[in-house]
């Protein structure tokens, strides 16, 4: 039940793509792996986008936020950065930057570290994007697509039996 509530939320709360948002690598790097959340939180998915990338190119904030994160984790850098209530993360990435500074988007975060496994033998930047425990593509800040908000984990958050009226459609729900 607390998913349904968690999936509103993100949708309701999903900010608007555009301005102010870019891609963490310079140029627009091609996408080796898109979002492929799983069908439940136990199963295995992949919770982001992967991206072509050379080692010791520079990782971009793709928005304006805090560094939340920057360190090593389990031998592969990880910067993580809070955008209000949605985060992004990017690895492995070597850090330049320190847990609590401000960032606005397309400043230097720190280097592709020359780190295989994620992508096989490709170097790859592993982006994800997160509003609290719910995994969303990041490829929405950008405005590309396809927007994939799904799975639903249980019966439709509205229930008929509770509410007078039919709600309107949810404009930004179950697209796919
Ligand atoms: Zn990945």
């Amino acid at each position: 039940m607390v998913w349904n509530g968690i999936l509103l939320l993100v949708t309701a709360l999903l900010p608007p793509s555009g301005p102010g948002w870019q891609w963490p690598l310079r140029p627009a790097p091609q996408i080796l792996r898109v979002f492929d959340p799983p069908a439940h939180p136990w199963d295995p998915g992949h919770r982001g986008v992967d991206l072509a990338a050379t080692p010791g190119s520079l990782v971009y904030a793709t928005g304006p936020g805090r560094v939340g994160f920057a360190r090593d984790l389990a031998g592969r850098g990880v910067v993580t950065i809070v955008h209000g209530t949605l985060r992004t993360t990017y690895l492995p990435v070597h850090p330049s930057v320190h847990p609590g500074r401000r960032v606005s988007a397309g400043d230097p975060i720190g280097r592709v570290e020359n780190v295989l496994g994620h992508c096989g033998q490709t170097p790859c930047l592993h982006w994800g994007l997160r509003e609290g425990v719910e995994y969303l593509d990041p490829l929405t800040l950008l405005g590309l697509g396809p927007v994939r908000l799904l799975p639903w984990w249980d019966a439709p958050p509205w229930n008929p039996a509770e509410a007078p009226l039919p709600p309107p459609d949810p404009p930004t729900t179950r697209r796919q």
